[in-house]
C-alpha cells in the first residue's frame, strides 16, 4: 500500500488527510495535482518540503473544483476547502507532504507564517519563541479542543468503556450526547463518546452545575447559551435579563449598607440562590481535560477519577490561574490537555488550559500515578512554574486557591461606576 500524508497548516488552523491505493502511480498522480494547486515558495533553503502560500480567490476556487473531484474517495478532502475557506485574502499558509507531528516544529512553522504576515524577521521571532517556549515543547505534548468538530473516544457503541465510572455498554448505557465541555458554556464541537447516561446525569447536576453557575454572570452578559439560549440569572436580591437588552434589576435588602446620594461609586453584592463549592470548579476543569484527553493516557488517572467521583477526597490542590486574552474572544470554550513526554517526574505529568470567553484558566491534574510532586508547597510549585515560565510571565495572572470543597451561597461583586468618575 503507497501512503501519502498532507498537512496545511496557518496561524488560524490546520488540516491533515492522507491518500493511499495499492498502486503507486495513482498516489504521485494525486499528490502532484494537489501540490499543483498552491503556487508558493520555499522560504527555508535547505527544506524544500515546506511550500508557503498565499491565499487568493483564484486559489480558493481551484481548492474547490479539485475537491469536487475527489471527494468521494478522499471524505476527508473537504477539510482541505474549510481550511482555506477560513483564511482571509492575503493570509500565508504552509502546505507540507507528511505529518506534522513534532510540537517544536509546529511552533517554527507557525512563526515563520507570522513573520511573513507581519513582516518581521523569522529568526528574530523565532528566537524569542524559543526561549519562551523551548524547554517547554522539548518536554510536554499539546493537544487543543474546541476550535474544530470532534466526536472522542469509541465509535462503536457496543464497545464503548465509561471513562468515569468504568462500566461497558453491558452495564450501562450510551444513549445521550455528552459534551466534553458542558453545553451551556457554548460547546457545540466537542462531544465525548465515553461517558454514560448516568455519569452524564450525575455529573450534569452536580460538578457542571456547579460550574454554569460559576459562570452565569459571564453567560448572560455575553449571550453564551446552551440548548435553552441564553438564559437569565433570577438571583436572591437581583435579576440580570436580557430583554432584549441587558438589564440589571437590583433589589436592596435589610442588610445592605445606606444608601449614599453622593457615592459616585457604587458596589453591588449579587447573591445568587445556588450555592455551589470552589473545589467543584476544579474538578469540573478536571472533568473537561479527562473527558477530552487521548485514551491511551486514561490509565495514568486512575485516582484522579476515584477523586472526580467522591471516592478519594483532597483537602488541598494546587493553585489554578487566571488571566484575560481580551486580544482572543472566544465563541466555542477549547480545552487543552498538555501531556509531559519527557521522563522528568519531577515536572507535572498532565496541565490542563480552559479557554472560555476571553477567560483563561490553568491547572494542574491532581493525583495522576507518574507525578512525584503534588505542587501543594510554595518549592514544588516553583518546579511546576520553572518549566511553564509563560505562566509566570502572564501579565495579570492570578493564582486562586479553590481547595474548599465546602458548598456556599455564591455571590459576586458588580461595581458600577459614573462616566466622569476619576478612578
Ligand atoms: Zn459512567
Amino acid at each position: 500500500m503507497y501512503v501519502q500524508i498532507f498537512t496545511g497548516l496557518s496561524t488560524a488552523g490546520q488540516f491533515g488527510f492522507q491518500v493511499s491505493s495499492d498502486n503507486e502511480t495513482n498516489v504521485n498522480g494525486f499528490s502532484s495535482q494537489f501540490i499543483s494547486l498552491f503556487p508558493g515558495f520555499c522560504p527555508v533553503d535547505n527544506r524544500p518540503d515546506i511550500f508557503v502560500c498565499q491565499k487568493t480567490a483564484e486559489i480558493e476556487l481551484r481548492v474547490s473544483e479539485f475537491i469536487d473531484r475527489y471527494k468521494e474517495n478522499v471524505p476527508k478532502i473537504y477539510e482541505v476547502y474549510t481550511f482555506i475557506k477560513r483564511q482571509s485574502n492575503g493570509a500565508f499558509f504552509c502546505i507540507l507532504p507528511y505529518e506534522l507531528t513534532s510540537q517544536r516544529e509546529q511552533v517554527t512553522l507557525v512563526d515563520l507564517l507570522n513573520a511573513f504576515e507581519q513582516n518581521l524577521d523569522f529568526e528574530e521571532v523565532n528566537k524569542l519563541t524559543s526561549q519562551l517556549f523551548g524547554a517547554f515543547l522539548d518536554s510536554y505534548h499539546v493537544f487543543v479542543y474546541g476550535p474544530e468538530r470532534a466526536r472522542i473516544g469509541e465509535h462503536h457503541r457496543g464497545k464503548r468503556i465509561c471513562r468515569f465510572c468504568k462500566k461497558d455498554a453491558m452495564k450501562t448505557s450510551f444513549k445521550k450526547k455528552a459534551h466534553a465541555i458542558s453545553e451551556a458554556l457554548g460547546n457545540k464541537n466537542v462531544a465525548v463518546l465515553e461517558e454514560c447516561d448516568s455519569c452524564n446525569e450525575k455529573f450534569g447536576q452536580t460538578l457542571e452545575r456547579d460550574i454554569i453557575t460559576y459562570f452565569s454572570f459571564y453567560r448572560t452578559f455575553y449571550g453564551v447559551g446552551g440548548k435553552e439560549g441564553v438564559t437569565s440569572i433570577v438571583g436572591k436580591n437581583f435579576k440580570l435579563c436580557r430583554e432584549p437588552e441587558l438589564t440589571l434589576k437590583y433589589y436592596k435588602s435589610e442588610d445592605d449598607p445606606e444608601e449614599d446620594d453622593h457615592l459616585e461609586i457604587m458596589n453591588f453584592r449579587l447573591k445568587m440562590h445556588e450555592k455551589l463549592s470552589l473545589q467543584n470548579i476544579y474538578k469540573t476543569l478536571c472533568k473537561f481535560f479527562l473527558s477530552a484527553v487521548r485514551d491511551e493516557f486514561l490509565p495514568h488517572f486512575e485516582e484522579t477519577f476515584k477523586w472526580l467521583n467522591g471516592e478519594i477526597l483532597q483537602h488541598q490542590l494546587p493553585k489554578v490561574g487566571i488571566w484575560y486574552s481580551f486580544e482572543e474572544f472566544l465563541t466555542q470554550p477549547n480545552i487543552l490537555t498538555v501531556i509531559r513526554k519527557s521522563d522528568d517526574q519531577e515536572i507535572p505529568f498532565a496541565v490542563g488550559e480552559f479557554h472560555f470567553l476571553f477567560l483563561r484558566y490553568v491547572f494542574i491534574l491532581p493525583c495522576t500515578n507518574t507525578d512525584r510532586f503534588n505542587y501543594l508547597s510554595s518549592d514544588q510549585f516553583e518546579v511546576f512554574l520553572n518549566m511553564f515560565t509563560h505562566y509566570r510571565d502572564m501579565p495579570g495572572m492570578k493564582w486562586l486557591d479553590l481547595s474548599n470543597a465546602e458548598v456556599k451561597p455564591f455571590e459576586f461583586n458588580f461595581r458600577m461606576e459614573p462616566n466622569d468618575s476619576k478612578t
